[in-house]
């Protein structure tokens, strides 16, 4: 599927871009949740983690590990999220694979901590059994 990510590959759209290879880009995205957030992407095309090669995958991770070291150095953050949506339900919106890499500050309530947590834990075996078997 070709997605706005593309155009940004190939240069047909601008983007704000702080690291690029043969293999990954990396952007800041358009909408920040604060300001330096940067989008992680493989240039070969793939819906999501989901689906992306396991060792594009481990690449996307690796240099975000390095854009968040160049954020907390030059930015000051001192934390970081790593956020990747896989599918609608997960909050995706552009379906190539992409790895969300988001300084974080104390109290700058950009999540709230207070996410709603499954009370009745009575599955939890069977869960984990159901999916252990599967992995
Ligand atoms: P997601 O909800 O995980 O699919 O996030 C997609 C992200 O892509 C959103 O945070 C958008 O702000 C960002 N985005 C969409 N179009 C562009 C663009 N042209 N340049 C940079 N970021 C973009």
């Amino acid at each position: 599927m070709t997605t706005i990510f593309s155009k940004i590959i190939s240069k047909e759209i601008p983007a704000d871009i702080v690291y690029e290879d043969e293999n990954i880009l990396a952007f800041l995205d358009i909408n920040p949740v604060n300001p330096g957030h940067t989008l992680v992407i493989p240039k070969e095309p793939s819906t999501d983690g989901l689906e992306t090669n396991p060792e594009v995958l481990s690449q996307i991770i690796k240099i975000g590990q390095r854009v968040a070291q160049a954020q907390k150095k030059s930015l000051g953050c001192p934390g970081v999220n790593f956020v990747m949506n896989n599918g609608e339900a997960a909050g995706q919106e552009v379906f190539h694979t992409h790895l969300h890499v988001i300084p974080r500050y104390h109290d700058d309530k950009c999540f709230s901590k207070a996410m709603p947590t499954m009370s009745d834990r009575t599955k939890d075996k069977e869960t984990a059994a159901l999916l252990a078997s599967v992995i």
